[in-house]
């Protein structure tokens, strides 16, 4: 029997009547324990307590709030390497990954540590005379956070740190497919000098636990990140009491590839935008757009390093792509791969389960090539390990065919033409652009997010965060006449 592993419930670990397995998609034979799901009254429990540490928290002195974000985010950096390894262990990215999430996790805490200092108003003169305006922001309260499993340290703690760092308390519920990395995370925050029920973890499923935070009258704002679908939800929830929102959704992003590409760099882009994180990332580029004069030398070397990549264990030397993180994942991918066939596409490769040395969740990388942008597959966010090869004819049709989706994450080009570059930045419709990078891979110190369905509300990351964990007031101040 393995540990169960508590909710963080009015700053004590919390038992509950129920537990779920966590299993490792890499192995399905190791569970890598057990984890408790927490009731509707621990939740009604935890936002009763909240509200007063939040008030204690809101008057901690600048510098102590400093510390403590400094103090968590140095852990979990001189710790990545353990929980690297845990993360992989249960969300199937291969170590390295892992290592570079829970590192980069930290530098979201350090980040917002220093910005800390940097909460400053304005003021102004009234138009009335005698008359000051201050104008200063204030934390929003009680922050409900609802995160994905793709990422499950990195999109939680780029809420978390900024929520902390202008006085918010935190009610957190991860994913249920990665519940160590949550429960990691809340142990060091549970560690720290932190007023003693300022933060709570939930675990539990979306439908239950997830939605009654979601709907709770008492909760000032939520940060979600995960599916457009389970996005709408929380839009209608939060609409219901007037709760703050921001959502980071799905996606469909597009790699355009110019017929004047450096193909030394498409390649590597192409490959590591479709494949890494196992095609599970919100930025992955799950369509190839390609100006038909480049396709045919593109396909051929995009072929190759699709069929290079080394499947396996996520934990085992030498991995570049681990498994699919649960069953249900590996399920929906290869209907996506009978749908594509159907639709039309030639898989030119992968798209198939594989058997391994371990039982896990396995499919090799699928290129799917002939596609057009109506189908299906290239309208539907898969989340998979695929990427398709759609041919264009010029740049025109290049920069519309990225366009044209629901979605509007990020968008890519790669392209030696600084006059073809400069155009696509400035009409991808898209909240990030990458010119000859992948689509995949941002920084932490500069705002996050999209357009369309991809996005609801203000940005996350960097300076940017404070407008959704703050609410501004306005003071007039009469002083009165000096004589
Ligand atoms: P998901 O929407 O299924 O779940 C996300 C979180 O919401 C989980 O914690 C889940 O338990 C919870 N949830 C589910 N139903 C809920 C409900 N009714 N009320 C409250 N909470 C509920 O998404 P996922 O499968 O965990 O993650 C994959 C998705 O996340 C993909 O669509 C991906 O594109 C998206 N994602 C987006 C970004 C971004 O920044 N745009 C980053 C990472 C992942």
């Amino acid at each position: 029997m393995s540990e169960i592993y508590r909710n963080f419930i009015a700053g004590e670990w919390a038992t509950s009547n129920n537990a779920i397995d966590n299993i490792n998609p890499s192995d399905i034979s190791d569970v890598i324990g057990q984890y408790a799901q927490a009731s509707a009254a621990q939740l009604q429990e935890t936002i009763e307590a909240a509200k007063q540490a939040q008030k204690e928290w809101q008057a901690t002195s600048l510098e102590k709030r400093q510390a403590v974000l400094n103090k968590i985010g140095e852990e979990m950096m001189a710790r990545s390497a353990e929980l690297g390894e845990l993360l992989a262990r249960e969300e199937g990215k291969p170590r390295a990954e892992g290592v570079g999430e829970v590192y980069r996790a930290g530098q979201f805490f350090t980040y917002y540590a220093a910005e800390v200092l940097r909460q400053i108003g304005e003021n102004a003169d009234s138009v009335r005379d005698g008359v000051e305006v201050d104008i200063r922001r204030e934390p929003m309260g009680l922050v409900g956070v609802i995160s994905p499993w793709n990422f499950p340290t990195a999109t939680a703690s780029w809420k978390i740190a900024p929520a902390l760092a202008y006085g918010n308390a935190v009610i957190w519920k991860p994913a249920n497919l990665t519940p160590a990395s949550a429960w990691a995370l809340t142990e060091i925050i549970s560690r720290q000098d932190i007023p003693k029920r300022l933060f709570s973890l939930v675990m539990g499923s979306g439908a239950e636990i997830g939605q009654n935070l979601i709907e709770h009258p008492e909760i000032n704002a939520i940060s979600f990140t995960g599916s457009y679908q389970v996005g709408k939800t929380i839009a209608r929830a939060s609409a219901e009491n007037f709760t703050k929102f921001q959502l980071e959704l799905g996606s469909k992003n597009a790699l355009l590839v110019m017929d004047d590409a450096d193909l030394d760099i498409a390649i590597p882009a192409a490959a590591g935008g479709a494949f890494g994180g196992t095609g599970q990332k919100c930025t992955a580029s799950s369509r190839l757009i390609v100006h038909e004069s480049i396709h045919d030398q593109f396909v051929e070397r995009m072929l190759e390093a699709t069929k290079a990549f080394k499947v396996g264990h996520a934990l085992t030397e030498g991995t570049q792509l681990g498994p699919v993180a649960s069953e249900a994942q590996l399920n929906a991918n290869l209907d996506y791969m009978k749908l594509a066939a159907e639709e039309g596409c030639e898989i030119a490769y992968g798209g198939e389960r594989l058997n391994l040395e371990h039982d896990g969740f396995y499919m090799s990388p699928a290129l799917l090539l002939g596609g057009n942008n109506q189908m299906r597959v290239n309208r539907e966010e898969m989340f998979a390990p695929a990427t398709c090869v759609i041919k264009v004819g010029s740049y025109e049709e290049g920069l519309a065919t990225v366009n044209d989706t629901d979605y509007g994450l990020t968008a890519g080009i790669i392209t030696q033409s600084l006059a073809k570059a400069t155009h696509f930045r400035r009409h991808a419709e898209t909240g990030c652009v990458m010119v000859n990078l992948p689509t995949a891979g941002t920084d932490y110190h500069v705002p996050f997010g999209g357009r369309k369905n991809s996005s609801y509300g203000s940005r996350e990351q960097g300076k940017y965060a404070e407008e959704f964990y703050t609410q501004v007031k306005t003071s007039y101040i009469f002083s009165g006449s000096p004589f």
